[in-house]
């Protein structure tokens, strides 16, 4: 029997464009053992696997009418066709079964199915064979021809493809699944860790204050050390819960109209001191004709603007300014905060709002901060609905922007600048 290759050439094509159209895999390796059957002209068909721990082949896939027995038998790594097939990476044929010593008859002993002749071809991934594809009794009379083993190869190589597809596909499965138990467990972490961190450390701050009020001046520097200490680790495990918080949807926003001006100055007001000590200008640019007011979660958003201008002072050297715009678009306000510092390398860029990510190593660096404070700022901003990003130029600064929202139920959009996700 010879095959027609126009119809050979469309079984095949159908078959590849289903190798990424069809979910699940077994529909498709069925396909593929129907088309070597009726290709190559043959009573059966099999796809066997290597077990690389028990090092022989098991039947991976069987036409549906074969008997559940095939299913659950074993083929030898040695004195077998698909081992000779397997090592060799070659295909084979054996048009008589009982005059072949390759050929491995215990199977033949199972009921339903007697071999008469077959063609073996390796499964090869990245030139290593990893299973064997054959088929078995060629029409009576007829013997495989060169044709039937190029057929195949064809298929061979296209099952290949989908169970490797496929390994691949449960292989992200299970790692989502872990990495999504990995987050469960750190969230939960965090969560006990905070709690139980924040009664004693509430008693470490409240008598500290307390004691500052009764004993003489002389050693308020020494309480005021643990005082700072202990409001520091306060304000870190504020900032590790509210990401958390924000992650899990366990934190709410109180929103109600603010004006985005008054936050500004607010804060800017705050940091003055700490910018002037290092010698840094805040410069606020704001036009007072637009308005500014928001339904917003006013807290949040002024945590969120500590954290960027924080950043701005601090990685701005002695000299250089940190310039605050807030301006109305159509349904958002835009802020920005512009310093002429330090800048961070493109390869950073896209991670500086991932958690515990600092540009520099934490052990070297000369500044405070856990990688935190834009994590918070993201997660605050994401909450409102709006959108956080930055842009930067390594050794000429950065400019951090956000978008939020004029009213609660509208998202911004996309920035036309990339952002950092
Ligand atoms: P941290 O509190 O440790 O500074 P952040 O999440 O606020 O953590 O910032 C992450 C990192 O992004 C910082 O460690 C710093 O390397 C970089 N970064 C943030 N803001 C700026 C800025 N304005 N200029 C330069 N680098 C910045």
């Amino acid at each position: 029997m010879t095959i027609d290759p126009t119809k050979l050439l469309v079984r095949l094509l159908e078959l590849s464009r289903n190798l990424s159209a069809v979910a699940d895999i077994d529909v498709f390796m069925m396909s593929i053992l129907s088309a070597a059957v009726e290709l190559t002209g043959s009573e059966s068909t099999a796809i066997l696997e290597y077990d690389e721990t028990k090092l022989d082949f098991y039947y991976k896939y069987v036409p549906w009418f074969q008997s559940e027995s095939i299913k659950g038998a074993r083929v030898p790594l040695n004195d077998s066709s698909a081992g000779w097939v397997f090592l060799q990476v070659k295909p084979l044929v054996i048009q008589d079964v009982t005059n072949d010593p390759k050929y491995y008859s215990k199977n033949d002993e199972l009921p339903d199915f007697k071999t008469s002749s077959l063609l073996a071809v390796p499964l090869v991934l990245h030139e290593k064979a990893f299973g064997v594809f054959e088929v078995f009794n060629k029409a009576a009379g007829e013997a495989y021809s060169a044709e039937d083993v190029r057929v195949m190869e064809s298929l061979a190589s296209l099952a290949a493809i989908a169970m490797q597809n496929d390994l691949l596909a449960r292989t992200v499965q299970t790692s989502r699944t872990e990495s999504r138990e990995l987050d469960r467990l750190k969230s939960e972490f965090i969560a006990i860790t905070s709690h139980e961190l924040r009664t004693p450390l509430g008693l470490i701050l409240g008598h500290a204050t307390f004691l500052r009020e009764l004993i003489s001046e002389e050693f308020h520097e020494q309480v005021d050390v643990i005082i700072r200490g202990a409001s520091r680790l306060k304000e870190i495990i504020e900032n590790l819960s509210s990401v958390d918080n924000y992650q899990t949807g366990g934190s709410t926003l109180r929103s109600r109209k603010v004006s985005m001006a008054r936050i500004i100055e607010d804060v800017s007001a705050s940091f003055r001191d700490v910018a002037g000590n290092k010698g840094v200008a805040i410069k606020i640019e704001i036009d007072p004709s637009q308005d500014l007011w928001l339904d917003v979660d006013g807290n949040k958003i002024a945590i969120v603007l500590s954290n960027l201008v924080k950043n701005a002072i601090t990685f701005t050297d002695n000299g250089g300014n940190v310039t605050i715009r807030a301006e109305r678009q159509p349904d958002f306000i835009k802020v920005s905060i512009q310093d002429n510092g330090l800048g961070i390398p493109a390869r950073d860029l896209a991670h500086v709002f991932d958690r515990f990510y600092q540009v520099e190593s934490h052990l070297t660096r000369r500044h405070g901060g856990m990688g935190l404070g834009l994590s918070v700022a993201k997660a605050m901003i994401e909450m409102h609905g709006g959108r956080i990003w930055a842009e930067s130029m390594e050794g000429m600064g950065s400019t951090f922007i956000f978008l939020l929202p004029v009213n609660v139920n509208q998202a911004a959009p996309e920035p036309a600048m990339p952002f950092a996700d």
